[in-house]
C-alpha cells in the first residue's frame, strides 16, 4: 500500500540559490507518476464543483502543473510570464522580491471578461508573486476563484496576505 504523501517526494536542497535558503525541489514529485498524479488530483480536488473557465499557471513551474490541471478539466491554459517572452500585447505587473523588482505579463486578450480562473504555482512564499498574477488576471476582467499551491511557507506571510484579499488559497502542505 501506497502511504507517501505529496510532501514525502519534495526534496529540500540547502544553500540554493543562496547560502542559508532551503529550497523545496519539487522535481522529485513531478519526476515521480503517482507522485505527479496525486499532486495534480489534490490541487483540484476542492473546486470540485466550481465553475472554472480556465487554469492560470505562474512561470515556471506553475506551467507543469497547470497544464496537467487543465487537462484534467477539460478547460484551456493560460501563462502568466516573466516580462519580455510573450508576443503579443500584454499587460505588466511590477512585484517585490527579497532585493529588486521583477514583473510579470499576461496577454491582454488571454481570457474574455467573466472568465473563472484558477491561479496555480508550486510555491507560496510571501505571496508576492501570486498577487501579481491575480492583479494581472483581474485586468483581463477575469474573475479569480482560488489560488493553488504545492506548498505554503506560512511563516512568509503569503497565506495571510492572501487570506485578507478573501482569496481561497489551497496548499498541499507546509513547510517551516
Ligand atoms: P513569493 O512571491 O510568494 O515570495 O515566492 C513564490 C515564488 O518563488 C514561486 O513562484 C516559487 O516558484 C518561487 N520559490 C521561492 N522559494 C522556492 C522554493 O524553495 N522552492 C520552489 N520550488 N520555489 C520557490
Amino acid at each position: 500500500m501506497h502511504t507517501k504523501t505529496v510532501r514525502d517526494y519534495i526534496r529540500t536542497i540547502p544553500d540554493f540559490p543562496h547560502e542559508g535558503i532551503l529550497f523545496r525541489d519539487v522535481t522529485t514529485l513531478f519526476a515521480d507518476a503517482r507522485g505527479m498524479r496525486l499532486c495534480v488530483d489534490q490541487l483540484l480536488a476542492p473546486f470540485a464543483g466550481t465553475r472554472i473557465d480556465a487554469i492560470a499557471g505562474l512561470e515556471a513551474r506553475g506551467f507543469i502543473l497547470g497544464g496537467a490541471m487543465a487537462h484534467q478539466l477539460g478547460t484551456g491554459f493560460v501563462p502568466v510570464r516573466k516580462a519580455g517572452k510573450l508576443p503579443g500585447e500584454t499587460f505588466a505587473q511590477d512585484y517585490a522580491l527579497e532585493y529588486g523588482t521583477a514583473t510579470l505579463e499576461v496577454h491582454r486578450d488571454a481570457l474574455p471578461a467573466g472568465a473563472k480562473v484558477l491561479l496555480v504555482d508550486d510555491l507560496l512564499a510571501t505571496g508576492g508573486t501570486a498577487k501579481a498574477g491575480i492583479a494581472l488576471l483581474e485586468r483581463l476582467g477575469a474573475e479569480v476563484v482560488g489560488c493553488a499551491f504545492v506548498i505554503d511557507l506560512p511563516d512568509l506571510g503569503g497565506r495571510a496576505a492572501l487570506d485578507a484579499m478573501g482569496m481561497p488559497v489551497h496548499a498541499l502542505c507546509a513547510f517551516e
